[in-house]
């Protein structure tokens, strides 16, 4: 072979890969356009026709994508089929819920929230109760989403301090309100106790935090944003 056929040789090989590329990234812009759209079995059909495409947790937006659009049928399909094995996937869980909040589709923030569940294991509570408050916090912001959000919002609050707020309440309410409201309802209960405070060792311990086992009077259990013994914070 002379040097100008090894030229073309290596011309033609470079072309390949650059198309290999370019059709990948055509796949993938495709895949996540129809996870937009909900298209489930043009996701199928495209998935099987090039199963190469980077469609991993770690670099993905089709999950996200198909979780923001409200498309459950498609998320699930997507977590069962690809991401169910994958390690990791609680901050990617995570992240995604946050993001549905932004939007407020009930559905799939019920979805998401059991596999998180499922997924933070022992000692993550916190992990947990961190996503819950984000979660909150994007659900609480009033913008056009509003009307959508009002019913996660209410089921959010519902599967923890197991109280149903009124269709008034939650109008309006900026997410201090609503953080005040719940607090005052929940985050403590009274018991019976000799133990002095150790706050204000003045009157009995007779408060119990919800989130830990630590115990105060009332007057400092109200003022407190968060455990003085264990650090918890509150909400
Ligand atoms: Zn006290
Ligand atoms: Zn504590």
């Amino acid at each position: 072979m002379d040097s100008s056929t090894d030229e073309l040789i290596k011309a033609l090989s470079t072309l390949k890969s650059a198309m290999y590329e370019l059709k990948k990234v055509m796949y993938e812009d495709n895949f996540i356009q129809s996870c937009i759209d909900g298209k489930i079995n043009k996701v199928k059909k495209i998935y099987k026709e090039f199963p190469e495409i980077n469609i991993s947790l770690e670099n993905d937006k089709a999950f996200e994508s198909s979780c923001i659009h409200n498309r459950l049928k498609l998320s699930k399909f997507l977590w069962n089929k690809l991401y169910k094995k994958e390690e990791k996937k609680e901050e990617i869980i995570h992240r995604v819920l946050i993001s549905v909040c932004t939007k407020g589709h009930l559905k799939v923030v019920q979805w998401l929230w059991e596999i998180l569940k499922k997924e933070f294991k022992e000692n993550n509570e916190l992990k947990l109760n961190n996503t819950y408050k984000m979660a909150l916090y994007q659900l609480c912001i009033i913008d056009k989403y509003k009307q959508q959000k009002q019913d996660t919002l209410q089921w959010l609050i519902k599967i923890k301090y197991n109280k149903n707020l009124k269709k008034k309440e939650l109008e309006n309410k900026t997410y201090i309100y609503i953080l005040k409201y719940i607090l005052k309802l929940k985050y403590y209960e009274e018991i019976n106790t000799e133990e002095i405070c150790n706050i204000c060792y003045n009157n009995t311990s007779n408060c119990k935090l919800n989130v830990c086992i630590h115990k105060y009077c009332k007057e400092c259990i109200e003022k407190i944003e968060q455990c003085g013994y264990c650090r918890t914070e509150i909400f």
